[in-house]
């Protein structure tokens, strides 16, 4: 469903990924970890051109995201997006942010749009907080309408870009047992996280990047406990 081939991106001279290769098949679950800076955050965000990368083809249901602006467009519509700081809109209610985009881009009329959002919400665990504002919510609550939000577009694919970073450890386990959840239901994840018990519970591979490359992708169990490279060993030893 996802096809990363020879993708190289530079910021001016760095360079910043390096030959990424990675398919996802649909319903994979794939955790990606590694250092600060090694290029996580900038990999998924290729995936549906939040960054441009500039040479090798990212492939999504078959589309290329190349210059085409109705082929971004056709994937932006398809590929749901979880970040660190949620990003909700402050002045906006939970459930006005959940259908701002099925209106907008989905031309869903508002009766239809509330009916889904509030049916997410559901699923997300809130139901009860649809008429508040963001600035009214936990973090983990703000993640969570994150979530919903981007369900409410019928995504075929989620980014997650360590989405419980910015969460006090008891909130954690809230937004992460909802992304569980989402995973148990079948949808195709990519998770950026730090989160190691999740990937190993939920992920069916794990990739490691160091430095723009990706280093090594094993299924949870061999890259726990038989890491093969020198940079994921180091990588656990600190982690795990
Ligand atoms: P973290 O775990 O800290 O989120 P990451 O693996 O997500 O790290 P990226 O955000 O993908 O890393 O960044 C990779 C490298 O690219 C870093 O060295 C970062 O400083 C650099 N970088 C990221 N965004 C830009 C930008 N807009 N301009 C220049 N350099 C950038
Ligand atoms: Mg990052």
């Amino acid at each position: 469903i996802i096809e990363l081939r020879g993708v190289n991106k530079w910021y001016g001279a760095f360079h910043v990924l390096r030959d990424v290769n990675l398919s996802v098949a649909k319903g994979e679950r794939i955790v990606i970890c590694g250092p600060s800076g090694s290029g996580k955050s900038t990999t998924i965000r290729c995936i549906n051109r939040l960054e441009e990368h500039q040479a090798g083809d990212i492939i999504v249901k078959g589309v290329p995201l190349d210059d085409d602006v109705r082929h971004v467009e056709s994937i932006r519509r398809d590929v749901g997006m979880v970040f660190q700081q949620f990003n909700l809109f402050p002045h906006l209610t939970v459930l006005e942010n959940c259908i701002l985009a099925p209106m907008w881009v989905k031309k869903m009329p508002r009766a239809e749009a509330e009916a889904k959002a509030r049916q997410l919400l559901e699923r997300v665990r809130i139901p009860d907080q649809a008429l508040k504002y963001p600035g009214q919510l936990s973090g983990g609550q703000q993640q969570r309408v994150a979530i919903a939000r981007a369900l409410c577009m019928d995504p075929s694919i989620m980014l997650f870009d360590e989405p419980t970073s910015a969460l006090d450890p008891e909130m954690v386990k809230e937004v992460l047992d909802v992304m569980s959840d989402l995973a148990a239901s079948g949808m195709t994840m990519l998770v950026v996280t730090h989160e190691m018990g999740f990937a190993r519970r939920m992920a069916d591979r794990v990739v490691f990047m160091d430095k723009g490359e990706i280093v090594e992708v094993a299924p949870p169990d061999q890259f726990f406990d038989a890491p093969q490279n020198d940079r994921t060993k180091a990588f656990l030893g600190q982690v795990l």
